[in-house]
């Protein structure tokens, strides 16, 4: 997909203009696909800074570069690490062979995969898994046997047909739900069985990379930084931040910004969130029944907490929680002199609605001192609590008839965002892939079809 050179200033006024309204990962995937193919882009983001919710903050306490959430990759997101590899920042995701689950009782098990073929390369080490029995490894295996073997588009609720399949209450909390409560930020009584078999399929079984975690080595926001800025710039980009777009005009013509100013093009690419889009877009589209899932996406909640102690909590960079509030912990090391940060990430939140900050933290910091000594003995020395609402989309059965395509009916409008139709749930990945294919949808429609979208890993 990529392209060498850059517009000539000279062929510059010649191009079509594009305007992306959102620069999270959906729209900056937009742009990296339209601005090397003669379109001139524009992204407008109301926020001052790019990334969306795959970004960071700056803690007004420290100025400190913070992630509003622990963000992780895998293997299987082809599409996201080609877009990184793009932007030239590829390097600044670190693989992680190794995954650590432990349970309140302190016990470990190391998750890492043998040099035999997919599927082999796990067995073994599901067959470690010390938070299960025997009996219970046997049933995950015959229930992942089953669940690789219902259709692709099988999608009834995903609790009812485990336990249809022999799974008990402990195979689903110590093991289907370790795994997809964070893989889709949904508990199992209420995703559909569509996006669990894909998580299984193409992280685990379709090829021997596809499970391995890549966590950033940097705040989310370095990944927006320089590299970026130096693609977007060679390719004639313009970013526009702190610009909220107030809505679409005409049908589609323009953009009305908040501040009462207009701006037009020829191309547009709608990459907001999908509780933001009916507002965006013109009365007379809005009811078009199109756009109409957008309103009907039910949210789901993500709780994260921000954790600085007085010297190294963790003797290893993350662990996976079995049987414990918190989800995922993550160690980044020692932020400022003298002061080590720890993130732990709670996915389907909606346990903790209601409890306030400091009862989650509270909460939260006692497990950790529980599970891992060394937290105990460090004193902790401050803490942040932050909650997005509206995390993700809920992977709920049948979600997918609520997830318009990009492609949109007025012929210059592309929608893009994790939300609409990627075959993908809410994450990078198909935050990316929304990108490129609203990019595809335009370049069709402009008379150059070209394919974006990278292929699956072993597809
Ligand atoms: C707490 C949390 C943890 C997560 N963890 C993971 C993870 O570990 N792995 C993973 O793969 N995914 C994770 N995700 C999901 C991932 O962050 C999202 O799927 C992805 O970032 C969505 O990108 P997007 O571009 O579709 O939407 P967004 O990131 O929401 O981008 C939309 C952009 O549009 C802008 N915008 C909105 N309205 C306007 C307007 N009127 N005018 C101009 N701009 C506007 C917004 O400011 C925003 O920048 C997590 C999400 C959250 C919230």
């Amino acid at each position: 997909m990529e392209q060498n050179g850059s517009p000539t200033a000279a062929s510059e006024c010649d191009l079509e203009r594009v305007i992306v309204v959102g620069g999270g990962l959906a729209g900056l995937a937009a742009a990296v696909g339209l601005a090397p193919r003669g379109f001139r882009v524009t992204v407008l983001e109301a926020r001052p800074r790019l990334g969306g919710r795959a970004g960071s903050f700056t803690d007004p306490a420290t100025g400190q570069l913070v992630d509003a959430c622990q963000h992780v990759s895998m293997g299987c997101c082809t599409n996201f690490t080609h877009f990184c590899r793009t932007i030239g920042v590829e390097h600044l995701l670190a693989p992680q062979p190794r995954l650590t689950f432990v349970t309140p009782d302190r016990r470990r098990s190391v998750f890492k995969a043998d040099p035999w073929p997919a599927p082999f390369h796990l067995g073994r080490a599901l067959l470690g898994a010390h938070y299960l029995t025997p009996v219970e490894k046997l049933r995950v295996a015959w229930g992942l046997l089953a669940l690789l073997s219902e259709r692709p588009d099988a999608d009834p609720p995903l609790r009812e047909w485990l336990l249809a399949h022999r799974q008990t209450d402990r195979t689903i909390d110590r093991f289907w739900g370790v795994v997809l409560v964070s893989a889709l930020n949904e508990t199992v009584d209420r995703v559909g069985l569509r996006y669990a078999r894909k998580v299984f399929r193409d992280g685990f079984v379709r090829h021997r990379d596809g499970f391995t975690v890549h966590v950033p080595a940097v705040p989310l926001g370095r990944f927006y930084d320089a590299e970026l800025r130096a693609w977007l710039d060679r390719y004639g980009v313009e970013v526009v931040e702190n610009c909220g777009v107030k809505r679409l005009t005409g049908a589609v013509s323009g953009v009305e910004l908040r501040d009462g100013s207009r701006r037009e093009a020829d191309w547009f690419v709608l990459a907001a969130p999908f509780d933001r889009v009916p507002d965006l877009l013109p009365p007379e589209l809005a009811a078009d029944p199109f756009f109409a899932g957008a309103k009907e996406l039910a949210p789901s909640p993500i709780t994260s907490v921000h954790l600085w102690y007085d010297r190294p909590p963790l003797d290893l960079p993350h662990a996976v929680l079995v049987d414990c509030l918190g989800q995922w912990v993550f160690s980044r090391g020692e932020v400022a002199p003298g002061e080590f940060y720890l993130q732990v990430v709670v996915s389907a939140a909606r346990p903790l609605k209601g409890l306030g900050r400091d009862e989650i933290q509270t909460r939260i910091g006692e497990e950790l001192a529980r599970v891992f000594p060394s937290v105990a003995r460090a004193t902790l020395l401050r803490s942040k609590v932050v909650t997005e609402h509206t995390a993700t989309f809920s992977a709920v059965p049948g979600v997918d008839r609520l997830r318009p395509p990009q492609a949109t009916p007025v012929p210059n409008l592309a929608l893009a965002g994790d939300w609409t139709d990627t075959g993908w749930p809410a994450t990078m990945e198909g935050a990316v892939r929304s990108g490129y294919l609203a990019a595809e949808a335009i370049l069709a429609r402009a008379g150059r079809p070209e394919r974006l979208l990278r292929p699956d890993l072993g597809g």
